[in-house]
């Protein structure tokens, strides 16, 4: 049974219901949940609001600074069992697993280094004042988190809050509670003060409602689905509560003909099967010039064909999708394209040893996929990827621009001038030349436009973000 974490403590729900945890990898389960209400989210901000008083909002930065260091440590010496266990619980292959634990380690190292660096300004004004801002944290954040990456994503948000000096009450998605229940106890291990980091368990539509709607909650950081996200902002409009919002993308690879396609393949293949195709800014739609387009589509096809798919355990190139109604909704989607005579280029394979019980789906790759087809046009959040051919760059940039979201964009060529152009004329948060998310991107500033979200986390700037700025000006004579 796992329990709420509270004033660091394992806490059980007053309202005593449960939430089965199920293994992905073969549809059993094996755990159970607190399925906590409005009540559990009050205990969580009482406590947090504690911390921010009397613990964690008294410490200086540099000793807030320490305190997320030694937590990345104790993150790096558990990183083995914080993998099994988001393996077990989202269906993670160990490999990716293991990358996860690491990121997380790496978030919080960096937001020890930063805690220290964050400061305001002074600032030119009349004669006989001095004007200075400060950099102010927010108080009480709350963080909802989706099921795909649990722990990176609670290194970019909390590890980011609390290195503004908030505290935070967390309310991981109730497909991924395990890591984070973990995580918190780790931190309370090593000495954070009671309350700095608070983690209840429950449904969105339940105990997410309740924090978001929380009078004190100050600052609200949520990634997830768009609908969810547009629910968020009205329910914080009613108290003028700000958001950061990390929401979906449907983001293109755009491949021009002096390309380097040794370079290309891998790193198209990587960006839309890494877990599974369950990742924000997987790289779902591949847009390629003409004359390499064919080419391209069949040794991609070879490569698909050569695809694994397994228990997570097995760490083949893929494992399940979170859950059954996931995998229902990526079949309807390739239901939808065989409906409208959408090609199929090649499939991935499940291996015959995969439970039948699990949630399997076969990465795919379609082509000639019509820009207005939902398979272009919405994130289908499993290893599918829709190819379209292009003529020159002006549809290149009309066609990487036709959807309602804007994340992240691969662009590739050799030609320097296009690479500027393209970076100027797509619209999304990030663009990636020759190379797509390389290296995690701890440090890089990482946020939606249009429809993905606004608000930036990762990076240095997620700490403007997590702060307010005071100005003082005193008159000095
Ligand atoms: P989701 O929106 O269903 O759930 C996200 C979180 O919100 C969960 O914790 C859920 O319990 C909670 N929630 C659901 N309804 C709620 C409500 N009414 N009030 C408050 N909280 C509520 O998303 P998901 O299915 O868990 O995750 C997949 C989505 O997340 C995809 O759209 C993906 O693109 C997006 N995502 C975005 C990023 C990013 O950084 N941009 C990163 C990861 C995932």
């Amino acid at each position: 049974m796992q329990y709420n974490f509270i004033a660091n403590q394992p806490t059980a729900s007053s309202s005593d219901r449960r939430i089965a945890v199920i293994d992905p990898s073969d549809g059993q389960v094996f755990d159970e949940l607190q399925r906590s209400d409005a009540g559990d989210i009050d205990a969580a901000v009482v406590a947090a609001r504690h911390s921010m008083d009397h613990g964690w909002g008294r410490l200086t930065a540099a000793e807030r600074g320490r305190m997320l260091m030694r937590l990345s440590n104790k993150v790096a010496e558990h990183a083995a069992e914080l993998a099994l266990l988001e393996q077990r619980d989202c269906g993670k292959p160990v490999k990716q697993a293991r990358a996860d634990a690491t990121a997380l380690a790496r978030y919080l190292e960096f937001y020890a280094g930063a805690c220290d660096k964050l400061h305001g300004e002074t600032l030119p004004y009349l004669d006989g004042y001095s004007v200075m801002t400060w950099r102010e944290p927010h108080g009480v954040t709350g963080h909802i988190v989706p099921w795909n990456y649990p722990m990176q994503i609670f290194g970019r948000s909390v590890g980011g809050a609390l290195a503004a000096g908030n505290t935070c009450v967390v309310k991981p998605s109730e497909d991924a509670c395990l890591s984070l229940i973990r995580v918190a106890q780790l931190a309370a291990e090593i000495g954070f003060p009671s309350g700095t980091i608070n983690i209840v368990t429950g449904y969105g539509h339940e105990v997410g409602d309740a924090l978001a709607r929380h009078p004190g909650i100050d600052h609200i950081s949520f990634t997830g689905s768009p609908s969810v996200g547009t629910l968020i902002q009205q329910v914080a409009a009613e108290r003028h509560c700000p958001v950061t919002l990390e929401l979906g993308g449907k983001s293109p690879q755009i491949v021009f003909a002096d390309a380097d396609l040794d370079a290309v393949i891998p790193t198209v293949i990587n960006a839309i099967v890494q877990n599974a195709g369950q990742t924000c800014s997987a790289g779902s739609r591949l847009l390629v010039e003409q004359s390499v387009y064919e080419p391209l589509l069949e040794r991609l096809g070879a490569a698909f064909a050569a695809l694994r798919v397994g228990p997570a355990a097995m760490d083949l190139d893929v494992g399940p999708l979170i859950r059954e109604s996931q995998l229902t909704r990526v079949g309807e989607f390739l239901a939808s394209a065989r409906d409208a005579g959408i090609a199929t280029v090649a499939q991935g394979q499940v291996v015959a040893d995969a439970p039948s019980t699990g949630y399997y789906q076969a990465p795919t790759l379609l082509r000639d996929v019509p820009v207005q087809h939902k398979l272009a046009q919405l994130e289908v959040f499993g290893p599918v990827l829709a190819a379209m051919a292009f003529t020159d760059e002006d549809q290149a940039v009309a066609l990487a621009n036709a959807t309602q979201f804007g994340l992240v964009a691969g662009v590739w060529t050799r030609d320097g001038g296009r690479q500027f152009r393209m970076a100027k004329r797509v619209r999304s948060g990030q663009v990636f030349i020759n190379n797509y998310g390389a290296g995690g991107g701890v440090e890089l500033p990482f946020g939606g436009v249009k429809s993905s979200g606004y608000g930036r986390e990762k990076g240095f700037e997620a700490l403007y973000g997590f702060t307010t700025l005071k100005t003082v000006a005193v008159r000095h004579g």
